[in-house]
């Protein structure tokens, strides 16, 4: 199989580029990527030079670029978007075009060339808040932040391109990932690396806003599950089914890392913050995905992998973090 990767220089997409040349080394990729901030080749540099891998910089929104990917391709996996929520309320800008104009850009090429699949990675948070229960892949979508609307937009043009052209789409809705290589404004490698380097952490509101923790490499194994055995046309939530309010996985990280509670600082909530994520992962686990990572294990694992490549995370973070 030759497969097309957009954002595959940044967090998910690199351990999951990873990942497939381990598991299938017959395939050919091909990774797009802008290299943003949140970019970062040095992400893949054991496999730069790999003869079934090729890096190609470049925009999700260049038309010209993407139909000449993905003509040379039998599966599209759009890993690329800009992610982080706090940045997309300063400015939404990078989110509106690389997220929807960019997801529209590549189903435009797709539906001009012979895929056999496109995959759009998408996430829990375009389903909003949930007080109670799990959402399900056909609940409505309620985004409360720019960058969960911008992702629901996408949702919704994969699906549509999927009904009016016939274009062979799949989309996966994950929860929070944690892992090596995640950029350090995100909460867990952000908190990690403070405490390596004597700070505090801040910690939003109450703490009690509550995530289903996910290792990077289970998210990656489910993508590939989706990706070999999901059916055309759906949506596939991808979870651990676990629930974990801030304030219990930041004690655990102090906990690890063996540092006292007076280490958290409180800090004003981010507006808009969705309290409560929970996903129902039936259809996901009909299809033989299991999550192998303990959530302590996976964290115990992040940890070891911050403290073990200091030259990695140091020039990403900002004197100010
Ligand atoms: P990331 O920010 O680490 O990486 C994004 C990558 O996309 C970067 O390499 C960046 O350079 C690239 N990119 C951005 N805009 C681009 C453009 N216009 N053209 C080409 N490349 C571009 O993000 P991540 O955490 O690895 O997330 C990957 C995907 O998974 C995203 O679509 C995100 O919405 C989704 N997701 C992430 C999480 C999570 O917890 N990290 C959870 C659920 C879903």
């Amino acid at each position: 199989m030759k497969l097309l990767i957009t954002g595959g220089a940044g967090f998910i997409g690199s351990n999951f580029i990873r990942l497939m040349l381990k598991k299938y080394p017959t395939y050919k990729i091909v990774n797009l990527d802008k290299l943003t901030y949140a970019g970062n080749l040095e992400n893949l540099k054991d496999i730069k030079g790999q003869r079934n891998y090729t890096f190609v910089k470049g925009d999700i929104c260049d038309l010209k670029l993407a139909q000449k990917l993905v003509s040379g391709a039998d599966a599209v996996i759009n890993f690329a978007a800009a992610t982080h929520v706090d940045r997309s309320i300063q400015d939404a800008g990078d989110f509106i075009k690389s997220n929807i104009q960019g997801t529209y850009t590549l189903l435009e090429a797709a539906r001009k060339s012979k895929i056999q699949r496109f995959l759009q990675i998408s996430t829990d948070e375009v389903y909003g808040s949930v007080e109670k229960g799990r959402s399900k892949e056909n609940d409505s979508l309620f985004p409360n932040s720019p960058y969960s609307a911008s992702k629901a937009a996408a949702d919704h043009l994969v699906r549509a391109y999927g009904v009016t052209y016939k274009l062979p789409v799949m989309i996966t809705r994950s929860s929070n990932n944690f892992g090596p290589y995640q950029y350090p404004e995100k909460v867990i490698p952000l908190f990690i690396t403070n405490l390596l380097e004597g700070k505090k952490v801040p910690l939003y509101g109450d703490g009690l806003n509550k995530r289903d923790w996910l290792f990077v490499l289970d998210n990656c194994r489910a993508i590939d599950a989706v990706l070999h055995k999901g059916k055309t046309g759906e949506i596939y939530n991808i979870g651990a089914g676990r629930e974990i309010p801030n304030i219990d996985l930041t004690k655990k990280i102090l906990k690890l890392s063996a540092m006292p509670e007076s280490r958290i600082q409180y800090v004003p909530d981010r507006p808009g913050h969705d309290r409560r994520y929970a996903l129902n992962v039936n259809k996901l686990r009909n299809l033989g995905w299991r999550q192998e990572f303990s959530f302590s294990n996976a964290l115990k694992l992040t940890i070891e992998w911050y403290k073990n490549n200091p030259h990695w995370w140091k020039r990403l973070k900002k004197p100010s973090s």
